[in-house]
């Protein structure tokens, strides 16, 4: 039986992120779908689950790498996004930021300092702020 299977899969191309994301993705729709009744929702999350199925079993490596690539890409692109929002966050926590009355660079100033100067490192305006 095992050596069926593993005959049967020679040459075929297998999971992939993207064939992750769309076997996960259908999963999480399903689940969606059931609580909120909304059965239109199984649409998609069939047709991601068929696709999964059909890149995972597809013989055509090649086509299948690129897509695989193409989706990583974006998904890096979201994931750097995320990111980015994740880390302001943090910094807002810890650092004001003003923007340049002059020249409107944006400047990280640390909380709890009082009243201060600061010095724009861009153009040299200098202007007062709260900390
Ligand atoms: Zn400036």
């Amino acid at each position: 039986m095992r050596e069926k299977l593993q005959r049967f899969m020679m040459g075929r191309y297998g999971l992939d992120q993207f064939g992750k994301f769309l076997t996960w993705g259908a999963l999480a729709i399903l689940i969606v779908a059931m609580f909120t009744k909304l059965t239109l929702l199984e649409i998609p999350a069939v047709l991601m689950l068929v696709y999964g199925y059909f890149r995972m079993f597809s013989k055509n490596t090649y086509k299948r790498y690129n897509e695989n690539m193409k989706f990583m890409g974006i998904f890096n692109k979201f994931k750097w996004f995320f990111d980015q929002k994740k880390r302001n966050m943090q910094t807002r926590k810890t650092h004001h930021i003003y923007a340049c009355p002059k020249c409107r660079q944006k400047i990280k100033i640390p909380k709890g300092k009082g009243r201060i100067m600061v010095r724009c490192p861009k153009c040299g305006q200098e202007f007062e702020k709260n900390s």
